[in-house]
């Protein structure tokens, strides 16, 4: 199955992604993970993604085309894959297109996770992650089962996103709107667009999700 989460940043993409790759094995294309990584390594995307991600801006196109293009024909996507975090632009949408032709694959499902915006804030702005397996963890919404200690894998470390924060939130929230959901449009004509109430626990939307998607 190939799909395409949508919606702002705290929607619930990255947590329903992980959710799908661990119970019905679709690998979670996360291109914010992919240049967090890419920000650790020092690499030359690295180094000219992490002002812009900082003040909560959108990467260029040309790089952000080039990333997932590349990662589309490692082996584990042969099964099917949950982009999470792309496309975030007309103009990427419209590559993504051009690349799926070339590699005579298409896109079964687009799904737009809806959430009001206050509520957007107050997710991001707890959350935080193991340091070790990175599995995500909330302040109010979904702590640890023992305080201090990663259910996953019992890491005690943990993490937290620099642009996880109210004022770099704005930034990002612009972004979505100005830039991300012009790309809605574009899936709806095709008829290929899911909307999903993402307001609920973590269970409603993944027993949501799963429906629309016939999982
Ligand atoms: P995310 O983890 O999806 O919230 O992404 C974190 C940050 O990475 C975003 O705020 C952008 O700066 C950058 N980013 C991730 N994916 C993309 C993309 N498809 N296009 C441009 N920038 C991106």
């Amino acid at each position: 199955m190939r799909l395409i989460l949508l919606g702002p940043p705290g929607a619930g993409k990255g947590t329903q992604a992980a959710r799908l790759q661990q119970d019905h094995g679709i690998v979670q294309l996360s291109t914010g993970d992919m240049l967090r990584s890419a920000v650790s390594a020092g690499t030359e995307v690295g180094l000219q993604a992490k002002e812009i991600m900082e003040a909560g801006g959108l990467v260029s196109d040309d790089i952000m085309v080039r990333m997932i293009s590349e990662r589309l024909d490692e082996p584990d996507c042969a099964n099917g894959f949950i982009l999470d975090g792309f496309p975030r632009t007309v103009v990427q949408a419209e590559a993504l297109d051009a690349m799926l032709d070339d590699k005579h694959l298409d896109l079964q499902h687009v799904v737009q996770l809806t959430v009001d915006d206050a509520v957007l804030i107050a997710r991001v702005e707890g959350r935080y992650s193991c340091a070790a397996c990175n599995a995500n963890y909330h302040d109010r919404f979904r702590r640890p089962r023992i305080e201090g200690v990663c259910d996953a894998c019992g890491g005690t470390e943990f993490k937290r996103r620099p642009d996880d924060n109210a004022e770099t939130m704005k930034s990002r929230l612009e972004a979505f709107f100005a830039q991300t959901a012009p790309i809605l449009p574009y899936y709806e004509g095709r008829g290929i667009l899911r909307k999903i109430d993402g307001m609920g626990s973590m269970d409603a939307v993944g027993a949501a999700l799963d429906k629309v998607l016939a999982l």
